[in-house]
């Protein structure tokens, strides 16, 4: 199989390319780097059925070779990136989407959206099961991504129903691992990097919100199944259901690096959703997956990229000085 992946450059997009391409399958890459890192491209580089085109996927592209699939993970991903890049974060959503799907059906091609457990905003149901609708404020400042995503999927769908193009939707819980940019924003790369370099990990608000965070191999796994599956092309929620309160993880991270670190509280992001967590009845059952790594484990495998990442930094910063 030939597959075409936006926002391989990413942190999943890299991940996802690596499991096609272990499996003897071709990738183009299409990234224009706003998020994403030239490392994780030289990474794949090494693979002999890797290529890689440096496009803005909000724009048109077009492709001469056949293409089987088309999987769209193109997008800002951090609230500290999508809040800096909310025009860009609106129109990979939505001209983006409409862009890969257009590949998808010229090409004959199985479509996957990499949609976000985000669809369901500040949830009024707990677990969210992938009937829920969601609970997400429009014109609030995380909206760029969440109604982009909402948007997404409604086209995707779209494309399904009108054109018949085969689609798959994941709707990604949170995910970490190795290859995340430590300077991301996110909750866990944040934290991993203050805990190592030993400065206050920052807590928003009492730290009592949750999130459900799914070490990366699992979640590619799932995704990976989800696009070969043959029955469902409406969306299926891939992430860990154990559920950890924000203070929880900063424990964790604390005594999993050993750091002397202690807890700086900051204000709460506006919109900041309270809880979080997959319900994976559907996914258990259509896909046969289930999590392997728990938090604890996954931290501990994190760990060691990001302490070489600071190292990396640091001695960069020395050549220049
Ligand atoms: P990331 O920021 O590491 O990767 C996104 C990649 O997309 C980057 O390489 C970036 O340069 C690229 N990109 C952005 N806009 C582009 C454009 N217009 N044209 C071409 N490339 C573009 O983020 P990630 O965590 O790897 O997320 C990947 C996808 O998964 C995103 O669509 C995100 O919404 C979704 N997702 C991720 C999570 C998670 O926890 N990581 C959760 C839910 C959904
Ligand atoms: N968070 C935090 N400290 C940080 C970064 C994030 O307490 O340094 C909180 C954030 O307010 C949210 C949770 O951690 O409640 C997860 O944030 P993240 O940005 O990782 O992703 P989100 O799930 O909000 O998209």
């Amino acid at each position: 199989m030939r597959v075409l992946i936006t926002g391989a450059a990413g942190f999943l997009g890299s991940h996802l390319s690596e499991r096609f391409l272990d499996d003897g399958h071709e990738v183009i890459g299409v990234d224009n780097f706003i998020t994403g890192s030239k490392d994780n491209t030289a990474y794949l580089a090494g693979f002999e059925g890797f290529s890689l085109i440096e496009h803005d996927i909000s724009e048109s592209l077009f492709i001469d070779e056949d293409i089987d699939g088309v999987l769209h993970f193109a997008s800002p991903a951090s609230p500290v990136d999508y809040l800096e890049l909310p025009i860009q974060t609106l129109k990979v959503g939505s001209l983006g989407t409409h862009n890969a799907l257009g590949l998808a059906m010229a090409k004959g091609a199985r479509f996957l959206l990499a949609s976000t457990s985000e669809v369901y905003g500040d949830p009024l149901i707990h677990p969210q099961p992938e009937t829920y609708w969601g609970h997400v404020n429009p014109v609030g400042s995380r909206g760029v991504y969440d109604e982009a995503k909402r948007f997404a999927e409604a086209m995707t769908m779209a494309y399904h129903r009108y054109h018949g193009v085969e689609t798959r939707i994941v709707r990604i819980f949170n995910t970490f691992g190795p290859r995340m940019r430590p300077g991301d924003g996110r909750v866990v790369s944040n934290f991993i990097v203050q805990a190592l370099r030993g400065d206050p990990l920052t807590v928003y608000g009492d730290g009592s919100q949750t999130r459900s965070f799914c070490y990366v191999k699992d979640e590619v796994e799932g995704i990976y199944r989800l696009f070969h599956q043959n029955e469902r092309a409406e969306p299926v929620n891939i992430g860990n259901p154990v559920e950890f309160t924000i203070q929880e993880l900063a424990d964790i991270v604390i005594e999993e690096t050993g750091s002397s670190s202690v807890i700086e509280r900051m204000p709460l992001p506006d919109d900041d959703p309270k809880v979080r967590q997959p319900d994976i009845t559907l996914a258990r059952k259509l896909l046969d997956w289930e999590p392997q790594v728990d938090l604890r484990e996954g931290i501990q495998k994190t760990i060691p990229h990001f302490r070489s990442e600071i190292e990396r930094h640091d001695a960069q910063a020395r050549t220049i000085e």
